[in-house]
């Protein structure tokens, strides 16, 4: 049992604290004291003040919140950022993206592009990611070793893919990881088939075994654009969410990630099986995907969380500005201004993450008992005057930047908007240095890539 006489390890106090859970609150000269990397103390300041505290820290002119959540995107592709940009998916994806994998793709490869966004995922307040990619050992330990926190996604298609030979090798190497992080406090397993146009469905009825044996999350790519559903209805006579509700893959532990196209019955399976939506504004807008109707399925009761997808389509792992553009998409969508407010946008971003991720218990609020996943962000700047709504002031006119600090389980993993883990020049050189091996590949095989 913790010691509830003990100090705390760290008192902080900042001028805002949202705890998003309650909906809708600011506690305005608020402090939050952390204890073996869990919240257990908020309280108004002149208050908190008589705590005892091994740390108080004084964040004057920053909001607290709860650590961003980026509920889907495939970390290592942060070393393709820019490879191939302006194409439609599937020419994207044919053309440029599975060759350049085919190509490059390997541990060394894994290891390095998930540290890039690591970093970069922890310098613009994201606190725990969803990563679907290659060697999802090789990601675990990145996650591991950098303090952070992750659902490592393990990638299952019909076809073989660096790290799997075939199918069953890969679920193998996923329910061994499973097994293997089962007990770690940060990380979390999943499988993630890749999407209804490349896994059949024996393979999607393995995974569901599995995953049901395991009470483990499946992520999934899910009418990501018109043309899958079209595809998929002249060729089965069937839409891909029809056809997964009908093996059984759709419930509470199921991320149906983009689904730009919803039929009413698409909608009405969504909500009877409580599965979650991951909306990924920016990469559907880049690629001319199509448009999720967030506030359409936030008002029939979806969770829809929130992904940045990778860098490779994006082109940055920036949930902040990406839950702007889901605030400001959602409006044109919904054709009202009323449509996913600066609130409500939060919560997509921290504890609809959390939910979709089934980490609700965990993290994506600040109440007492959670993990101390928190990022201060200082709203203190000419760009941030003056302040009516914190919340308001964070959604619509705050960018990545003003990103201060950020804490993992209790764990300051970014101070004064440096790393304290990991080495930026380092990491900043290894990645121009696979920039430059890569675009090699391109001048001899093809046009240049930008
Ligand atoms: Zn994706």
């Amino acid at each position: 049992m913790p010691n509830t006489n003990a100090p705390l390890d760290l008192l902080l106090l900042p001028t805002w604290l949202v705890p998003v859970e309650p909906a809708g609150v600011v506690l305005k000269e608020h402090g939050l004291g952390v204890r073996d990397g869990r919240i257990v103390y908020i309280g108004p300041r002149a208050e908190a003040l008589k705590q005892q505290a091994v740390e108080v820290r004084e964040l004057p002119g920053m909001l607290l919140s709860p650590g961003l959540i980026n509920a889907h995107g495939h970390a290592a592709m942060t070393l393709f950022r820019g490879l191939a940009d302006d194409l439609p998916l599937m020419t994207w994806l044919e053309e440029h993206i599975w060759p350049a994998e085919g190509k490059w793709v390997d541990e060394a490869f894994v290891r390095d592009g998930t540290d890039l966004a690591i970093a970069e995922q922890l310098k613009g307040g994201i606190t725990c990611f969803s990563d679907m990619y290659f060697y999802p050992k090789v990601a675990s330990e990145r996650v591991h070793n950098s303090g952070m926190r992750a659902q490592i996604t393990v990638p299952v298609l019909d076809f073989p893919i660096p790290g799997a030979r075939n199918t069953d090798e890969a679920l193998h190497i996923g329910v061994e990881l499973f097994n293997d992080l089962a007990h770690h406090p940060r990380i979390t397993v999943a499988f993630g088939p890749h999407a209804p146009y490349t896994v059949g469905d024996d393979n999607l009825e393995k995974i569901r075994v599995i995953a049901d044996e395991l009470d483990a999350m499946i992520q999934m790519h899910v009418h990501e654009t018109a043309f899958e559903v079209e595809q998929a209805v002249a060729q089965n006579q069937e839409r891909p969410l029809a056809r997964l509700h009908r093996l059984g893959m759709l419930g509470p532990r199921f991320q149906a990630v983009h689904m730009t196209q919803i039929s009413d019955d698409d909608l009405a399976l969504l909500v009877e099986s409580n599965s979650s939506v991951i909306h990924c504004p920016e990469s559907n807008l880049k690629l001319a995907s199509g448009f999720c109707p967030v506030e359409r399925l936030w008002q029939a009761g979806v969770n829809v969380a929130v992904g940045t997808d990778g860098a490779a389509s994006n082109n940055d792992l920036d949930l902040l500005g990406e839950t702007r553009t889901a605030a400001l998409l959602a409006k044109a969508v919904a054709g009202s201004a009323t449509a996913l407010d600066a609130h409500r946008a939060l919560r997509m971003a921290t504890l609809n993450g959390a939910r979709a991720l089934g980490l609700q218990a965990e993290v994506g609020s600040l109440e007492i008992g959670k993990a101390a996943d928190m990022v201060a962000f200082d709203l203190s700047g000419l760009a941030q005057q003056p302040v009516y709504d914190p919340v308001s002031q964070l959604i619509y006119a705050t960018g990545r930047d003003c990103v201060s600090h950020v804490w993992v389980a209790g764990k300051a993993l970014l101070e004064e908007r440096r790393l304290t883990r990991m080495d930026e020049q380092a990491l900043g050189q290894t990645a121009r240095a696979w920039g430059l091996r890569i675009s090699g590949l391109a001048e001899q095989d093809g046009p240049h890539p930008r």
